[in-house]
Order: structure tokens, then C-alpha cells, then sequence
């Protein structure tokens, strides 16, 4: 099937997210099957193997450190911590690991080894491994991709227009660099968004004009619900109802169809009967665990007695493409070392973002 658009507008993309529900899901779901098994949905498990103290200001986040939230922080885990983890979460049923450090970029040296070997170990239990390390170079993507990282998740979290509200320490265009830098290897793209941070609707539909317009489209497309955490700029703002969820994910399944449409942060606040909404809608993916890095989420058997009420299964891992090789770090050939950056934005002050403080736009 060859029927992917990158050409949608936000006029349609929003005509779309508001057409009566029973239309909208029914067009969803005739998406979703032409394009996957509706009774499969992955599991990934989130590793946060560095947690806290980040220099960014993301106004959503409880990891940066300038705000005050009751994180605690911890220095890189070992590979041996990260093995054991994903080990249980193999055993629980997920496909894949996902590594977070709450870094802004990634710096080579010991600690960026140290993940190089996270992915080598995680790749030979046969899981997929994904990573979200902050920005990257193209040297950096092309190691993970050679110690077999399967996706890297990097998301553009909202539209251009409102990031700049969210946001201040990097820009859009960062975003894109980095999401451009993973493309030039084999490794996925893992890519989505947060809604309920006091953006509009042209803002969400922003957000998937940039996704969908990337060629190709994202393999993994993560949909969040903020979960507003009390010391972060975003703490008032009120929770999406679910029918938000259910018209988000919608549109991004329309928008993406071959996209791994992923619910992720949020689901805690979901009935069982609102996620089978967002799978009928076409969501195919979760994260499995009591925490998404410091956010709660619902517990492992929880999730399992919903699949078997569902009758929906775990996808398997390496369903949608290949194992990556590892080649063990003697044989490697990327060394970065010395390559330079091109963030916009290189050094910045640590100051609060008063602008995503003050809520939501005129
Ligand atoms: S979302 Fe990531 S980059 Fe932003 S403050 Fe949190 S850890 Fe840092």
C-alpha cells in the first residue's frame, strides 16, 4: 500500500480531529486495520537510567533542575542494573526497552560507552531497544545504531508555534536536526507530543503537519496526556478528557497510518473502557510499568488483565522490522570524538520559563 500523505494541511488535519465521533472512529479503525492487526499492541517498558538534574526547561517535565519537584535523582545506572530490568520486563511480556537520560544532549565519553553497551546487552536478550538521550549527532546516531540500537525517541511534544511557550533552552529546528540525524542510519524514528499543556487545537494539528510531513513518517508516533506535576510550570493545568485522547490518537492513526500509535504518559487517569477507545481508535502500543520515568502509570497486571479482557495480545519483538546487528565496541568504526554540535542554542542561562507559567494563550 503506497497511500502515505505528507501533504496534509492544518485546516484538514483539524476538520478531521472534529468530525462527530462515531465517523471519526469509524474511519480510524478502517485505517488501523488496512494497516495492522487490531488485536495486537506492543509493550515497552521505560528504563530511566539517568533521572534528574537536567539543564533543559521543559515547562511539563519534573526532571528539569530548575524546577521544584521531589525527584530523585540518580547518577547512570550500570549495565548490569539496566540488564536485570529489562530481563523482569521480558518476563512481564514487553518487546522492547526504552532508556531515558534526562540529558540535554548526548556527550561522548564514558557515560554515552556506557548506554553503547546498554544497547549491545539489551540487543542480544532479543528485545528492541530504544533510547531518548536528548539531542544527538549524526557520529552519535550512527554508534547507537551500531551497537543495534532499533528506535530512537526524540519528540517534537507540540507545534512550532507553541514551543517557543513551552520551551526556551532549544528550538524546533533542534528537535528536527536530531530526528534528521537518527534518519541517516538504520534506527527508527520514535516521535510524538503532549497534549493538555494549555495549547489550542491548531497546535495539536501542528504538531501532526510535522510529523506526518516527515518522509518517511515517524515508525512510532507517542501520544501523552500531560500529567501536570505539582513545582513545574505546567502544575494548574487541568487533565485532558478522554475524548481529546480519543480524537488525537484518531487523527494520528488518519494521518499516519503505518505509525505505531503509542499511549503513553496519562493512562492512569483513563477508565479501561477509554483505552479500549484510544485501541479501537488506533493505538497499538503502551508502555508497561508503574512509572513512566517519574510519572505514575498503571501496574503490570493491571495492563495484563485489560489485554485479557480485550482479547488483545503482545506484539512480538522485531514484528515490524529486523533485528539490528550489534558490533561489539572493539569493532566499531563511528568514533565521534570531537565532532561539533549545531544546536541553535550551545550554552544558555538557567532562568525559569514564565511564559508556559502563566497557562494557556489568548
Ligand atoms: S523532558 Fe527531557 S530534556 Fe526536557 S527537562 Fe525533562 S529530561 Fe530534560
Amino acid at each position: 500500500m503506497n497511500d502515505i500523505r505528507h501533504t496534509w494541511t492544518r485546516e484538514e488535519i483539524m476538520e478531521v480531529y472534529k468530525k462527530p465521533i462515531m465517523e471519526l472512529l469509524y474511519e480510524a479503525a478502517s485505517v488501523h486495520r488496512a494497516y495492522h492487526d487490531p488485536n495486537t499492541v506492543q509493550v515497552s517498558t521505560l528504563i530511566s537510567i539517568k533521572t534528574g538534574g537536567c539543564p533543559e526547561d521543559c515547562g511539563y517535565c519534573p526532571q528539569a533542575a530548575r524546577y521544584h519537584t521531589d525527584i530523585e535523582g540518580n547518577e547512570l545506572m550500570t549495565v548490569s542494573q539496566v540488564k536485570a530490568q529489562a530481563l523482569r520486563a521480558r518476563a512481564a511480556g514487553s518487546s522492547r526497552v526504552c532508556m531515558g537520560a534526562a540529558w540535554r544532549n548526548v556527550k561522548d565519553g564514558p557515560e554515552f560507552d556506557q548506554v553503547l553497551e546498554m544497547v549491545r546487552t539489551i540487543n542480544k536478550l532479543d528485545m528492541e531497544v530504544c533510547c531518548t538521550l536528548g539531542m544527538l549527532t549524526e557520529n552519535q546516531a550512527l554508534r547507537l545504531a551500531e551497537a543495534g540500537l532499533y528506535a530512537y525517541n526524540h519528540n517534537l511534544d507540540t507545534s512550532e508555534d507553541y514551543y517557543k511557550d513551552v520551551i526556551s533552552t532549544r528550538a524546533y529546528e533542534d528537535r528536527l536536526e536530531t530526528i534528521g540525524n537518527v534518519r541517516k542510519t538504520n534506527v527508527t524514528v520514535c516521535s510524538g507530543g503532549i497534549i493538555g499543556m494549555g495549547e489550542r487545537l491548531e497546535d495539536r494539528a501542528g504538531m501532526l503537519v510535522a510529523l506526518s510531513s516527515l518522509d518517511p513518517q515517524p515508525e512510532s508516533v507517542p501520544i501523552n496526556a500531560l500529567v501536570a506535576v505539582p513545582g513545574t510550570p505546567l502544575e494548574d493545568q487541568q487533565p485532558v478528557s478522554i475524548w481529546e485522547m480519543v480524537r488525537m490518537v484518531a487523527t494520528t492513526r488518519i494521518t499516519m497510518p503505518r505509525t505505531q500509535v503509542r499511549l503513553s504518559a496519562g493512562r492512569t487517569g483513563m477508565s479501561r473502557e477509554g483505552q479500549a477507545l484510544c485501541f479501537f481508535a488506533g493505538a497499538n502500543s503502551i508502555f508497561a510499568g508503574d512509572k513512566l520515568l517519574t510519572t505514575p502509570n498503571p501496574d503490570v497486571n493491571e495492563d495484563m488483565e485489560m489485554f485479557r479482557q480485550l482479547g488483545l495480545k503482545p506484539q512480538e519483538p522485531f514484528a515490524k522490522g529486523p533485528r539490528p546487528v550489534s558490533v561489539e565496541a572493539t569493532e566499531a568504526v563511528h568514533h565521534a570524538l570531537g565532532e561539533k554540535p549545531r544546536w541553535t542554542r550551545p550554552g544558555h542561562t538557567i532562568e525559569r520559563n514564565e511564559q508556559a507559567r502563566t497557562g494557556r494563550r489568548e
